[in-house]
């Protein structure tokens, strides 16, 4: 199984039989999201449910780091904008051009007074997501594989961005789950996903990470046996982080492939098994990966304009029909949201 097709059933899993810390919590799942320094495979949020719905009403686009700012500080009632915002160590005319973003989306007033901006919040930002946990999918963890997660993984430890981190990979027959005997750091939890039935065993349970504590940032890790080189993250920088991470998740989601790969193909089918849906292609038959899935496929076949007629009436075929698929079952996950088309 390629790492695409694993990495789906495994947001499908998370998605319906995660168990968040605090049982009331609602679940998002999004995948391949990250940092400049760091991507992760898939990304669980476990989110206040009330503070989701308020998220929701904002609209389903994430807002930026700079935007953020605004949007948290923004008050009650007119103000100018320097005396309601704290310093926020840029140059002020980024925060003026978040401030218009934010009007254009109109999840903020503003007005001019002279030549003065004064801003209003229209609704309180919710602090909405409660935990932030990465999993790192790897179907097949081959001896070189488990070497490089385990680098990665110890950086993720370090630094302490998410609540938890995970690894996933495929079950085995044999007593004793191989990865298992792979040297992670012991912060890590691992699970094993059996792809066919779409359900999971956690077999190593992890240890919170301290993402409300300073962090290290291991920026190079040599071979050798010099020192490794490290940079201080501070508390504010990780919860700025961890917050504009959980924005776009929250706005990505994991189903959205379908804006990457070719549903408008022929050979392209969602199908629907014990583990979830998934896309398959019939020419290949199996699920293709992004990379394969694409315009340039040496397979690819435009689905036939009658489709788009035939039982199909009002907005294309198939293809199209897929993309409202896949989006509606994305905003089911995210209550709030005004009657969005996303
Ligand atoms: S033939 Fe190529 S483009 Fe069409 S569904 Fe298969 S992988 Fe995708």
């Amino acid at each position: 199984m390629t790492e695409f097709a694993f990495e789906l059933r495994v947001c499908q899993w998370a998605e319906t039989a995660w168990s968040p810390a605090r049982e009331d919590s609602a679940v998002v799942v999004a995948r391949q999201l990250g940092t400049k320094y760091r991507r992760w495979d898939t990304l669980v949020l476990e989110c206040d449910p009330d503070g989701l719905t308020q998220r929701g009403a904002f609209g389903v686009a994430a807002f930026d780091s700079d935007q953020l700012h605004v949007l948290r500080h923004a008050p009650a009632s007119w103000t100018f904008y320097r005396d309601a915002l704290p310093d926020p160590g840029y140059p002020w005319r980024y925060v003026r051009e978040s401030i218009h973003e934010l009007a254009d989306r109109d999840a903020l007033d503003t007005r001019k007074r002279g030549r003065r901006i004064e801003i209003r919040r229209t609704r309180e930002y919710p602090d909405w997501c409660r935990r932030v946990v990465a999993i790192e999918n790897k179907p097949d963890l081959t001896a070189s594989a488990a070497r490089d997660l385990a680098g990665q993984l110890e950086r993720d430890v370090a630094l302490g961005l998410a609540d938890e981190a995970w690894v996933a990979t495929e079950a085995t027959d044999e007593r004793i789950e191989p990865i298992l005997l792979a040297d992670f750091p012991s912060e890590a939890g691992v699970l094993t996903v059996d792809p066919e039935t779409g359900t999971a065993e956690t077999i190593w349970e992890p240890r919170s990470l301290a993402p409300d504590a300073p962090g290290t940032r291991i920026t190079e890790r040599p071979d050798d046996a010099s020192a490794a080189r490290f940079e201080y993250a501070d508390p504010e920088w990780k919860a700025d982080k961890r917050l504009a991470i959980a924005e776009r998740a929250y706005e990505r989601g994991w189903r959205s492939y379908a804006d990457t790969m070719r549903p408008d193909c022929r050979h392209f089918e969602l199908r629907a098994d014990e583990a979830g849906v998934r896309p398959y292609c019939v020419a290949k038959e199996r699920t293709p990966t992004q990379h394969e899935c694409r315009g340039g496929c040496g397979s690819f076949e435009p689905e036939p304009p009658a489709w788009r007629t035939k039982g199909w009436p009002l907005s294309g075929g198939p293809g199209a029909a897929t993309k409202r698929l896949l989006a509606r079952r994305r905003r089911e996950r995210r209550p709030g949201l005004d009657g969005e088309g996303d």
